[in-house]
């Protein structure tokens, strides 16, 4: 039996010690941290590459977004060096989102062929800022709320109207009064402003290394497309613009090209 015990312990060694087990969720944005004298030059995950950074004690950290339908399971994490690649493993589990199941009248649920048109280019348009360069890195420094307020439609809602599934709903939706103004959660440069069909008008911000956050319905702006943003500086007002029913503000997180849970870009924890 002390043989067994002791082949037991030994077998756990011969696993390499630098392989790391990480958690996420559907929608999650998790920062995963590797300490290794290797010069790192890649780091990818589900077939894309993500950003990463030394930091001044010599811990890389990098950062990975899980869009909301990935599907769960176990994915490598590798960081590609000069000579070696060292491989983590991430372990995706299913959100848990809910559901509404809504009947309207089919003349609501249905969009005529104009409509249609407006609706494409206006996602065309929203699309084309996930790809677009930023030269910042924000992701060191902790993101605030854009606006305080009621959650009235949490991430990830699926709806069901008239029985046939909706795209899910890829931000949060927080009532506040109109007006109440709705400031950058972290530094970045607007990279859109436009009135459109559904989302009313719409400010995006590119916060460097494929990180977009999206602003929607809002009732005023206060910015220009191209103009730099502090963290905390006031963009917008909070409105009931496009297709909503009263005022709220519909905040969403785009991390290369990820649809992201906002909730999970604020728990990001602070490391310099
Ligand atoms: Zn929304």
């Amino acid at each position: 039996m002390p043989y067994l015990i002791i082949l037991i312990l030994s077998l756990s060694f011969i696993s390499p010690a630098y392989a790391h087990d990480w958690h996420a969720t559907q929608g999650d944005i998790i920062e995963v941290d590797l300490t290794s004298n290797t010069q790192i030059h890649k780091l990818t995950c589900m077939g894309k590459e993500w950003p990463f950074k030394k930091d001044n004690n010599g811990t890389i950290h990098g950062w990975i977004g899980v869009d909301l339908k990935q599907k769960e399971g176990n994915y490598p994490i590798q960081w590609v060096g000069v000579n070696a690649i060292t491989t983590d493993h991430l372990s995706i589990n299913k959100g848990k989102f809910r559901i509404s199941r809504i009947t309207v009248d089919k003349k609501m649920s249905s969009f005529d062929a104009a409509a249609i048109k407006r609706i494409h280019a206006d996602q065309q348009a929203i699309k084309k800022t996930y790809a677009m360069n930023v030269d910042i890195f924000p992701l060191f420094t902790k993101a605030s709320i854009p606006v305080e307020g009621i959650e009235s439609t949490p991430f990830g809602a699926q709806r069901y109207v008239n029985g046939q599934a909706k795209s899910p709903h890829s931000g949060i939706d927080i009532a506040a009064p109109k007006g109440t103004a709705i400031k950058a959660p972290l530094a970045g440069k607007v990279l859109l402003v436009e009135d459109m069909f559904l989302n009313g008008t719409l400010i995006a911000i590119g916060h460097g290394q494929g990180l977009v956050t999206l602003y929607a319905h809002l009732s005023k702006t206060y910015v220009h497309m191209g103009d730099n943003v502090q963290a905390g500086q006031i963009i917008a007002e909070v409105g009931s613009t496009g297709r909503s029913t009263g005022a709220h503000l519909h905040w969403g997180v785009r991390f290369n090209h990820a649809r992201i849970n906002p909730r999970s870009l604020l728990s990001l924890s602070s490391k310099k």
